[in-house]
This record gives C-alpha cells, sequence and structure tokens, in this order.
C-alpha cells in the first residue's frame, strides 16, 4: 500500500497582505510536499487563510469594506502569491467556507457532547491583536506575545476543560519528536506544568465567526475556528462517504508547520481539542523562527515587510525560494536583504548551477552533436572521475537526511558545496575544451568521460534539488532529454543512471546573471509602493499585527503605539504623541523615475524639512510652491529613492482617488502645532 503523508502550513490570517514571511513558511512545507511526492507518497499539501474574529471585522470597517469583501480579497491575493511561487498545495481552505463552517460546529458538538464544554462567565484580559485570553493578567497588563496593552473583557462564554488535559499533553512532550525544534518543546513542557486554566471558547460581543451550534448569539473562539482546519480540509465532519474516506486516510496530519509565535496554540490547545473530541494527535509540530529584514524585525508598523511580488518580478520564483531555503536556518531567525539576494543568486543559481548545465550541455552539442557520450574503455578513466561519483553518492544520501531532518540549509549546502563546486572544479582540471581541439582516440574517450561525469552529477543535482527550485530544475532536465522530472523516483536515484545516447533538446540558460541594477530596482519597487500607500497611517488604529503569519513576527513585537482601549480608540495622550504641524512649501520638485513622488522642502517655523510625498499624480509641482500644509513632524526619517524623508504630509486618500491635501480656510501662523 501506498504510503501517505499529510503536510500543513498554518493558515495564513487576512489582516495582512501576503508577504515573504508568509512566503517563508510555505516555500518550505512545498518542498517537503514535492519531495515526498518524488519519494512515491500519497501526498496533501494544505494551505489556506484565517478570516473571522474581531481583529478581520475590524479591518474590514476600517477599509470600507464588510468582513466577506474584505478577505475575499486579501484570499484571492495570498492565492494568486501561490500560483506564482510555483506552490504545489493540493488544496486552499478558507475558514468563511461553508464546508469549514459546518465542520467545525461538528467538532464543537463532538468536544460539548464528550463533556469538556461548559457555560462559565469571562471576565479578563484579550488581546485583540493576538486573539489571546491572558490568564492572570490586570487591566493595562500587556499581552505576552506582543506586549500590546490586553482589553478588559467581560462576558457569558463557552469554556473548554483545558485543565483536564495538563498530565496527557505533558505525557505527549515525552515524546521528542511531538514538537520540534527541542528549544519550542521546553517552552512548551514549562509552559503546560505550570499549570492549565480552562479555556474561553465562545464570543458574544461580535459576530463574525462561526456560531455555537444551538447558541447562535455566540461565535466560536477563532482559534478553535482556524486549528479545526487541518482536520476538515480534508473531510472532518462530513456527510459525503468521499470526504470520510480521505479523512480516513490523511489524518492525521506528518507534520504541521508553524511559526514560533503560535506554538502554544498548535501545541497545547490544539492537541487537548483533538483529545477532547476523540481523535488522532498530529504526528509532528515543526517551528520555524522569523524572518528579519537587514537583522531587524519585518513588520507592517515598521514598514519594513518585504513583498515577494518584488523579487518574483526582478529574479522569478527559483531564486526566492533558493536564497530563503539556503540562507536561514530552518528553525532559527534569519535575515533577509536585496544585496544577499542578489549575490546568493549570482554566486549559486547563476554561477552554479546554471552555468554548471550550460556549459556542460553546450559542449556535448558541439563535440557529440547533443548525444550523452559513455566512456568507451577504462584507460580513458582516472581517480578524478572516482571521486565525482562518490560525491555525488554521498550527497544522495546526506540530503535524503538533511531534508527528512527539515535541514534544508544543510541539504543546499550539500549540494552546491559538496556536488557542485566539485564538479566545477573538475571540468577546470580536466580541460574538456583542449580535449575538444584533439582528434586521437584517447582524447576521444577522455573526454567522453569527461562530460558524461559531469552530465551525471548535473542529473543528481538538478533532481535533488528539484524540490526546492520546481522550475529551473525541470527546464534542465527537459534539456537534458530526460523528460518529465516529476516521475523521478527518488528512492532509486543512483550514479550511473544517465543512458548513453540520450539526445540532448535545445539549450537555454536558466538563471541569467543579475547586475547591481536588480537591487536598486527591487528597492525602487518597494519603496514607491511603501509611498503610494500613505494613506495607511490615517487608518483608525487597527492593530497591524499578524497573529498568525508565521514568519514574521507580530508586528507588535515593536513597542505598543500607546493603549489602545475599547473599540480601538485612542486616548488624548496617544494622539499628543503625534506632533502634527503647519509649514510651507519652499521647494517642490519631481524625483527622477518616481512617477508618484514629489522632493519637497518644507518650512515648519524651526527649520526647512525635506521631505518626499507620494502626492505627484494629483500636483503638479510649481502648484504647490508657498501652499501651507500639515505634516507629521515627528515620524522617523526614512529613504525613498535614496531621498530621506524627514516627516509626512497629511492628505485625504478617497478610495480609488487620488490623494488631497489637507489645508486650512483661515490664515494660520507657519509653526503652528494642530492638537
Ligand atoms: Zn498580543
Amino acid at each position: 500500500m501506498t504510503r501517505k503523508f499529510y503536510i500543513t502550513t498554518p493558515i495564513y490570517y487576512v489582516n495582512a497582505h501576503p508577504h515573504i514571511g508568509h512566503a517563508y513558511t510555505t516555500i518550505a512545507c512545498d518542498t517537503v510536499a514535492r519531495r515526498q511526492r518524488m519519494l512515491g507518497a500519497d501526498t496533501f499539501f494544505l494551505t489556506g487563510t484565517d478570516e473571522h474574529g474581531q481583529k478581520i471585522e475590524r479591518a474590514a470597517q476600517a477599509a470600507g469594506k464588510t468582513p466577506q469583501q474584505f478577505t475575499d480579497e486579501v484570499a484571492a491575493e495570498f492565492r494568486t502569491l501561490w500560483k506564482r511561487m510555483g506552490i504545489s498545495n493540493d488544496d486552499f481552505i478558507r475558514t468563511t467556507e461553508e464546508r469549514h463552517k459546518k465542520r467545525v460546529q461538528e467538532l464543537f458538538r463532538r468536544i460539548r457532547a464528550n463533556g469538556f464544554i461548559y457555560k462559565g462567565r469571562y471576565t479578563g484580559q484579550y488581546c485583540f491583536s493576538d486573539e489571546l485570553y491572558v490568564d492572570g493578567a490586570r487591566p493595562g497588563d500587556p499581552c505576552p506575545i506582543c506586549s500590546r496593552p490586553t482589553e478588559t473583557v467581560e462576558e457569558e462564554n463557552y469554556f473548554f476543560k483545558l485543565s483536564a488535559f495538563q498530565d496527557k499533553l505533558l505525557e505527549l512532550y515525552a515524546n521528542a519528536d511531538f514538537v520540534r525544534p527541542e528549544t519550542r518543546r521546553n517552552e512548551v513542557i514549562s509552559f503546560v506544568r505550570s499549570g492549565l486554566r480552562d479555556l474561553s471558547i465562545s464570543r458574544s460581543t461580535f459576530s463574525w465567526g462561526i456560531p455555537v451550534p444551538d447558541d447562535p448569539r455566540h461565535v466560536i473562539y477563532v482559534w478553535l475556528d482556524a486549528l479545526a482546519n487541518y482536520i476538515t480540509a480534508i473531510g472532518f465532519g462530513s456527510s459525503h462517504a468521499g470526504a470520510q474516506e480521505a479523512f480516513k486516510k490523511y489524518w492525521p496530519a506528518d507534520v504541521h508547520m508553524i511559526g514560533k509565535e503560535i506554538v502554544r496554540f498548535h501545541c497545547v490547545y490544539w492537541p487537548a481539542f483533538l483529545l477532547a473530541a476523540n481523535l488522532p494527535l498530529p504526528r509532528a509540530i515543526v517551528a520555524h523562527g522569523w524572518l528579519l529584514f537587514e537583522e531587524s524585525k519585518m513588520s507592517k508598523s515598521r514598514g519594513n515587510i518585504v513583498r515577494a511580488e518584488t523579487i518574483l518580478d526582478v529574479l522569478g520564483a527559483d531564486a526566492l525560494r533558493y536564497f530563503l531555503l539556503r540562507e536561514v536556518v530552518f528553525g532559527q531567525d534569519g535575515s533577509f536583504s536585496f544585496d544577499a539576494l542578489v549575490q546568493r543568486y549570482n554566486s549559486d543559481l547563476a554561477n552554479g548551477l546554471g552555468n554548471l548545465a550550460s556549459r556542460t550541455l553546450t559542449m556535448i552539442n558541439r563535440y557529440f552533436n547533443g548525444e550523452v557520450p559513455y566512456p568507451s574503455h577504462a584507460a580513458a578513466r582516472t581517480p578524478a572521475d572516482g571521486v565525482i561519483r562518490e560525491k555525488a553518492e554521498m550527497v544522495i544520501a546526506e540530503c535524503s537526511q538533511f531534508f527528512t531532518d527539515h535541514q534544508f540549509s544543510a541539504a543546499l549546502e550539500s549540494i552546491w558545496i559538496r556536488l557542485i563546486a566539485a564538479v566545477d572544479k573538475y571540468i577546470v582540471d580536466n580541460e574538456p575544451w583542449s580535449l575538444g581541439e584533439k582528434q586521437d582516440e584517447n582524447s576521444r574517450s577522455r573526454l567522453a568521460t569527461v562530460l558524461y561525469t559531469s552530465a551525471e552529477a548535473l542529473r543528481i543535482a538538478t533532481a535533488l534539488a528539484h524540490p526546492v527550485i520546481p522550475d529551473a530544475t525541470a527546464r534542465i532536465w527537459a534539456q537534458m532529454g530526460l523528460g518529465d522530472i516529476k516521475s523521478v523516483d527518488l528512492n532509486k536515484l543512483a550514479w550511473g543512471q544517465l543512458r548513453l545516447g540520450t539526445k540532448l533538446n535545445e539549450i537555454q540558460p536558466v538563471f541569467p546573471r543579475a547586475d547591481k541594477s536588480a537591487i536598486e530596482r527591487m528597492q525602487q519597487m518597494e519603496d514607491e509602493r511603501r509611498s503610494s500607500t500613505i494613506e495607511e497611517a490615517k487608518l483608525p488604529a487597527v492593530q497591524p499585527a499578524v497573529a498568525q503569519a508565521p514568519a514574521a513576527p507580530p508586528a507588535a513585537a515593536t513597542p505598543a503605539s500607546g493603549p489602545a482601549t475599547d473599540n480601538a480608540k485612542i486616548t488624548i495622550d496617544d494622539f499628543a504623541k503625534i506632533d502634527l504641524r503647519v509649514g510651507v512649501i519652499k521647494v517642490a520638485e519631481r524625483v527622477p523615475k518616481a512617477d508618484k513622488l514629489l522632493r519637497l522642502e518644507v518650512d515648519i517655523g524651526t527649520e526647512v524639512r525635506q521631505l518626499v510625498a507620494g502626492i505627484a499624480e494629483a500636483y503638479a509641482p510649481e502648484t504647490l510652491i508657498g501652499r501651507k500644509v500639515v505634516i507629521v513632524a515627528n515620524l522617523a526619517p526614512r529613504k525613498l529613492r535614496g531621498l530621506e524623508s524627514n516627516g509626512m504630509i497629511v492628505a485625504a486618500s478617497p478610495e480609488g482617488g487620488k490623494p488631497v491635501l489637507a489645508g486650512f480656510l483661515e490664515d494660520v501662523p507657519i509653526g503652528a502645532r494642530l492638537k
């Protein structure tokens, strides 16, 4: 019988647009799924979006949309991005789908029927950003995850008897594979040992969620709703025979891959819910670290989130996939920068694999009419040929171990350093181009051996790297005349399978070299996008956290912007932190090659500030001179197109329209403060 393999990403919370943090987790899962398929497993790879909860309700409101419209749009962005990135998910679940809602209610019923749900009164602190009840916190205390102030909620709730599962959970963690890596496992053990209190699992103060069965005034706690996706998507709770069969086949999951900030939900709550419903437990929960941008945390509030699209536009999906898995040691925090990305792309992909493929295949074309030659006699072999073979065999074995352990960077290091670099050196040492000049039989034999050895090493490196860089490797495979790379059986991959006489197809470079301007182009694309969304700063205080976007740290890892009390309102003290001042525009000019940007010099009484503003489409620079405007004077400086912008100009940004500068009907002195 075929072995099954079921892997999941967390479902991403749609209050944030997709960025490379989300991409990172998804790429890692995709790589595992693709490798499992090549190992012959009946693989099911699930991803999706988490769409309920008060935070979404508020974000939709702020954007002037219904929650359904809002979530439809963001969910579509995720789907589109995954397609562009070559993500091979078998299903995409949205928690607003009927199938999910019904099955979550079935899970709730089952847990209730088993006696683990009761009704009670909850008074306590809640973090809306993380959708987390904070046990033991007092009003105003910060959230332990994001350090934003918690809000007091008081309501009649359904409670889950989490306290009943303390011992069972601790037993579970005795299996070292259940939570990985070790640091996360220890964290979870100490949390559970410190004592578990029952968990409120319903809310009645808002409605954007799944109604509690038989008591629709309550909606089900968003984490119970979200976690259940792992079973609802594959058929739990369905009355259809086909769905029931799928559930039986694929559950339990082999791997839930998550970011480290959602460990508690996955390793404590989720297994407890499953135990309460008498369902089997997942085999492993694997947590990775955060992706930092140039060493600092990537977050919406810092404005340094990098979109995957920018990288896809300039370097392609394989470049991003390779970089993230090669550069970041899985489980630890890793850093992203455009410089490092381009450097890696050039050294490993363009000069490494890409160059090995093009030089090897080009020489086979030139010297052997595009047919893979075979060394004709032993005399034409040297120990160096055997060394390449040994290295290839070692790399096959190492990769098997490293990929199984989710050590992606070690696996890629093995392929690139042990094998690809060795073959490069082998080619340089053996000078096939010199051998090709000679017509004697020994030189021809030697040439055939060198090219066969190089091509066979290329074939093995290509097959092993396929789960990580599926597009380029599929093209190299096809150029080698080997057909569809998906049909490779990795269990059987071994030296010597490249057949004599294999006819090459047309050769085309797979990784054209990227020059320095690629870095600039990507930075500019990101700067422009940020400056074109100046209206974001004027939205109500919707918490911009990424509760379930695993790779990105919750935005709130930055200091909270102030005590957000009831319903995202801010206090007068919060407002007082914003230094709004009247200024007069002294200089205004276009920023070269940036259609939306103007460079302004604004006199605010005490000094003249340089600002870069995304208003070029609405105002000609010459019309702005002498105009009084409102600027946010104490905004941290940032760079746009290499220009430092000290502050932000305040403008209304009508939906779909051009920005309109704020101004005054009466005369007002320069430097006056708005309060
Ligand atoms: Zn929080």
